[in-house]
């Protein structure tokens, strides 16, 4: 508190007031006292000398001074006051404190000149008798209506000043107690004033700080208190709008954090303020580390420069591609920026959505693709049919033998046409829509046997060694039955095409803690390495030739990868170039 200026201000405006206040009355009661006092004195005075001119009358009549002088010596001495008796001519008669006889005349003193005219006088003056200053009081003294001498009373000034120098000093202790009172009492009342002040100075600068739930505890109902409530509405206002921010920007961030798309956001200068997670995985940067930094350093793609440039500077919205290289693969990234405003209306900065679409535009590719290839694979056969039908019917003289010959090729190209068409159909089956395969709960081992009993006869045709090996208790998955046989009759197909006579085949159905696993093993020609990940992929084939001269469609395994994934399994390949191939499919075990 004492070190509170707003304290010392009101302190010191208080003590000038009751300084003021206390000297101002102690003067005027200073002089008033005085004033009544020296009345006092000169009342007395006068009464002393009427008294005195009672007692001296007989004696200037008479003439017998002697008398007089001893009595008035004695009267004086009892009063502590200067008694003159002075005779009509000045002469002094009698005299308190001298010998008249000494004295000269005292006609010309100034009371006594004044008693002529007014009766009764008063004088403060030196007196070179006593050698002091005196106040005198003179009356007349009358016999018989005449004049016959002058009574005159006279008491010290010393005397008087020091009965006043008393009274001043009893009114200057009484004032200065009331001023050690009166600031006492006012550095209470400011004591009082000031403390709920510097309370709410310190939580004003501790909310200021950060503590947002600070308040003032003050329970008066005065101005101050008023003071005090209204500031924790306030302050209860900024904690609740704080803590609305604080969720909002929480919400916003969660919401940024979560999305797909990489959103960054830059200020005028072009400084990150904010950079998702995506936006950190697309352009290959630790979020964090990023805001606060130049964009320039967090990505150096010419093509975002450019659509910053456009943005800031025109203040409109603009689009790019960016190819921005990361690892083995490119990434194509669709950039959107966007001007950001305040809420005044002026351009602040920019936000850059990421998208990121390369799988959208490798998609397209395998679209693209996939219609050039299935025009490819149908225009091959229809050409075929439509060139060998040409020529029976042009050639009029044809033997019946060739002929014959002919259309048994023409059905070779129907039939490779209509397996193309089949292996299709069972694709766009499987893709347009999962919930069309049904899904119930099936013995494995059962497909498996349907598959071996269907392929028997055409391995013992190829000369080549069919081998099934199923387990004694049921293989319960959850799938469809023609699906999962589709499985089995392509990878024993696939086997069996791909392997030479006297090769061997072994079909293996097993299962472990959660997956029913089924191998497909032969001994044939194998699938070189780098062709592993690829011969999934629709219309892929090893050796176009071979394939197509066994009557592959290309469709096989990718139809077999897409039932697996339909029903929570998966595929897999183990083979080398003339090693033979191993295929692998797992699925989930069903509870039933
Ligand atoms: P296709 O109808 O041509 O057999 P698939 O999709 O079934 O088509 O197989 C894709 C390619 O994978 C085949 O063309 C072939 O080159 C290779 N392939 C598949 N299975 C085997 C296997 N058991 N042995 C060797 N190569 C195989």
């Amino acid at each position: 508190m004492l070190r509170s200026r707003f304290f010392w201000k009101l302190y010191a405006g208080y003590a000038l007031l009751v300084l003021l206040t206390v000297l101002t009355v102690g003067l005027l009661v200073g002089r008033r006292i005085t004033a009544d006092a020296l009345a006092d004195i000169e009342r007395s005075l006068l009464v002393q000398a009427h008294l005195l001119s009672d007692i001296a009358a007989p004696a200037l009549v008479s003439g017998n001074g002697h008398e007089l002088q001893a009595r008035v010596r004695m009267l004086g001495a009892s009063i502590d006051t200067r008694l003159t008796v002075i005779a009509e001519d000045g002469v002094v008669l009698a005299d308190s404190d001298e010998d008249p006889i000494t004295m000269d005349n005292h006609g010309s003193r100034p009371e006594v000149l004044a008693v002529r005219t007014e009766g009764s006088a008063t004088s403060t003056r030196f007196s070179r008798t006593v050698a002091a200053n005196m106040m005198y009081v003179a009356v007349a003294v009358t016999a018989n209506g005449e004049l016959r001498g002058y009574a005159r009373t006279a008491l010290p000034l010393t005397l008087v000043q020091d009965k006043l120098a008393g009274l001043r000093t009893a009114v200057a202790l009484g004032a200065l107690i009331a001023v050690v009172v009166a600031m006492a009492v006012g550095l209470l009342v400011a004591g009082r004033v000031i403390a709920p002040l510097s309370s709410i100075t310190a939580a004003a600068e501790s909310i200021a700080g950060g503590d947002y739930q600070r308040r003032v505890g003050s329970t008066s109902t005065d101005e101050i208190g008023q003071l005090a409530s209204a500031f924790n509405r306030m302050a209860g206002e900024l904690e609740k709008r704080l803590q609305t921010i604080t969720e909002d920007r929480s919400k916003l961030l969660t919401i940024l954090g979560g999305m797909v798309e990489g959103v960054v956001a830059v200020d005028s200068e072009r400084t990150v303020v904010h950079l998702n997670t995506a936006a950190g995985r697309i352009l290959g940067v630790p979020a964090a580390e990023s805001i606060g930094k130049p964009i320039w350093e967090v990505t150096r793609v010419v093509k975002v420069g450019e659509a910053l440039d456009e943005t800031l500077q025109e203040a409109k919205e603009a689009t790019r591609e960016l190819r921005l290289v990361s690892g083995a693969e490119d990434k194509i990234v669709e950039l959107h920026t966007a001007p950001l405003q305040n809420a005044q209306g002026d351009l602040v900065g920019a936000v850059l959505v990421l998208h990121e679409v390369t799988e959208l535009r490798r998609l397209e590719t395998v679209r693209q693709d996939f219609v050039a290839n299935v025009s490819h694979e149908l225009k091959t056969p229809i050409t075929a049919i439509r060139g060998l039908i040409d020529t029976v019917i042009e050639d009029r003289a044809m033997p019946n033998e060739t002929k014959t010959r002919f259309l048994g090729k023409v059905q070779d190209q129907a039939m490779r046409l209509s397996l193309l068409v089949t292996d299709l159909l069972t694709l766009a089956r499987l893709e347009s829509a999962d919930g069309l395969l049904q899904a119930e709960p099936l013995d494995m081992r059962d497909c498996v046997r349907g598959s071996l009993d269907r392929f028997t006869a055409s391995a013992d045709e190829q000369g080549i060694e069919l081998v099934g090996d199923l387990p004694d208790t049921p293989v319960r998955i959850v799938g469809e039955y023609e699906a999962l046989e589709l499985v089995v009759n392509n990878l024993l197909d696939n086997a069996l095409k791909y392997t030479p006579g006297g090769g061997h085949v072994w079909v293996r159905l097993d299962t472990d803690a959660r997956s029913a696993i089924l191998e497909v093993e032969d001994t044939g020609v194998g699938i070189p390495r780098e062709h592993h990940a690829r011969i999934f992929e629709r219309f892929y084939r090893v050796d176009k030739a071979r394939s197509r001269e066994l009557e592959g469609t290309g469709l096989g395994l990718s139809i077999v990868k897409h039932i697996c994934r339909t029903f929570g399994g998966s595929i897999s390949v183990e083979s080398d170039a003339g090693r033979g191939s191993t295929f692998r499919v797992q699925f989930p075990l069903s509870a039933i």
